[in-house]
């Protein structure tokens, strides 16, 4: 008999979670204005709202936060950090940052002005409030397939290479570099195939561009290549790795990611001028050049993590967790953004609550119901997310409305995703039943998803 897989891990250090019953869920939302973002950590039971900071750092990663060197200059943790990532990707320069946002603001202040128009696959949304912040232009390069959530392809958070070039050929000189976001988050945690990366780097270079990859997922990214990509079953993980980063000119990262650290991020780049204009903006705003906005202990765990989520064993638990997931809802009919990403499950809620318009937010919706369900915490990644158009002042119903169930890396146990895929199940068995959504009652201008207060209707 085959042996079933199971985790690459086993468990040291637990933290305990509670259940709570139906009538105080109703009261918290209540009290939160059925915004999951205000409710307090122990009022949920699974948290699904991100993957972002939540993971569990390993044995191995605790110890070298004892070892952290906390010099203000020259520390020894960051030059193990500087040295792991330039063996990942073959980037000389690294600057550290506190967060992935960070080293987005540090390095489009040295790079990004007026006027410049930033080609990409679905920029995530800081990196383009990042862009339209300095009053340039963030152009959505992904291609079309990735808006299709029931189409089985092996890469759609790829870049569409005639859109790209038409954009380079259009925009021409106002092109600081393009923007490619490994694994593609927006698009629901799609990955970008080697084969796409280097169709971008050939256009780069014929149009003379360099190339940045906005990197949080980028391990992941590698393991579907390993797994979905011919010619790469038997390349390591770290092979692919390095062979995607010889495709480009420097990254930004969200280390609170694929490095398995709850905060942190960075810099790296193969080109000394990008160097040396990012570090006259990491100063004032981040830090001195060998810690950025980190600590040295923190710097001495993403060292260990970088080099721990770059092994095989570590990737496969955590995507076949998510795939494992996927498969109860494929059990139970529920759709979803196919297939299954590599960090999240993006459940298709305009498929689900079909009985709710959408002025009345039907993926807000659902994510309340799922909440009230089982004390459950996902997170809306549609009409609420999207905000108002900036000129008309409208709702922006164009884009997809789903419900983002987001998987905290090594956190939760099989058994967590039979109770997520159960409750998600009741909730879908009554869908009919549910006819009605929610209204705003106050929003802010910009970024209105984190506070904004609603009223059910009906
Ligand atoms: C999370 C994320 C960022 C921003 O990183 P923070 O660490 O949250 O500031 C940028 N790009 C992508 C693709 C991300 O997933």
């Amino acid at each position: 008999m085959e042996l079933p897989f199971a985790e690459s891990w086993k468990i040291k250090m637990v933290e305990p979670i509670t259940k709570s019953t139906r009538e105080e869920r109703e009261k918290w939302l209540k009290e939160s204005h059925y915004n999951v973002f205000q409710l307090m950590a122990n009022q949920v039971y699974i948290d699904l709202l991100t993957d972002s900071g939540t993971g569990a750092m390993s044995d191995r990663q605790w110890a070298a936060l004892m070892m952290g060197d906390e010099s203000y200059a020259g520390s020894r943790s960051f030059y193990e950090l500087k040295d792991v990532i330039t063996r990942l990707t073959g980037f000389d320069y690294v600057i550290p940052t506190h967060q992935g946002r960070a080293a987005e603001n540090v390095l489009f202040s040295a790079l990004v002005k007026e006027g410049d128009v930033v080609p990409g696959n679905s920029h995530f949304d800081t990196t383009k409030g990042h862009i339209e912040s300095r009053k340039a232009m963030a152009l959505d390069c992904t291609v079309d397939i990735a808006k299709d959530t029931q189409l089985e392809a092996p890469f759609k958070g790829n870049v569409d290479p005639a859109k790209l070039e038409a954009a380079l050929e259009k925009y021409a000189d106002k092109i600081p570099f393009i923007i490619v976001t490994i694994t593609n988050n927006t698009a629901g945690g799609q990955p970008v195939s080697m084969e796409n990366l280097r169709e971008v780097r050939a256009l780069a270079d014929k149009y003379g561009k360099r190339v940045i990859f906005d990197s949080a997922r980028f391990a992941e990214n590698a393991y579907f290549i390993k797994t979905r990509e011919d010619g790469y079953a038997d390349k390591t993980i770290k092979e692919i790795t390095h062979e995607m980063f010889d495709l480009a000119d420097g990254m930004t990262m969200s280390a609170k990611k694929d490095g398995v650290v709850n905060m942190g991020g960075f810099i790296a780049t193969r080109w000394e001028d990008w160097y040396e204009a990012a570090k006259n903006f990491c100063i004032p705003f981040e830090g001195y050049l060998t810690y950025g906005g980190m600590n040295g202990r923190d710097m001495a765990a993403l060292a260990v993590g970088l080099d721990e989520n770059t092994e095989l064993d570590n990737l496969e638990t955590r995507i076949k967790q998510v795939q494992y997931l996927a498969s109860l809802l494929d059990e139970y009919g529920i759709p979803y953004q196919r297939p299954a990403g590599g960090h999240a499950i993006f459940v298709d809620a305009s498929k689900i609550l079909t009985n709710v318009p959408k002025e009345e937010f039907p993926a807000q919706t659902l994510t309340i119901e799922l909440y009230r369900e089982a004390g459950i915490r996902g997170c809306e990644i549609g009409y609420i997310l999207a905000d108002r158009d900036p000129i008309t002042r409208e709702n922006r119903f164009g884009g997809l409305d789903l419900l983002r169930l987001a998987i905290p890396r090594r956190t939760y146990t099989d058994n967590h995703m039979k109770v997520i895929a159960a409750a998600l199940k009741n909730v879908f068995d009554r869908r009919h039943e549910i006819t009605r959504g929610v209204e705003i009652i106050w929003e802010a201008p910009l970024m209105r998803h984190f506070t904004v207060k609603l009223r059910p209707l009906g």
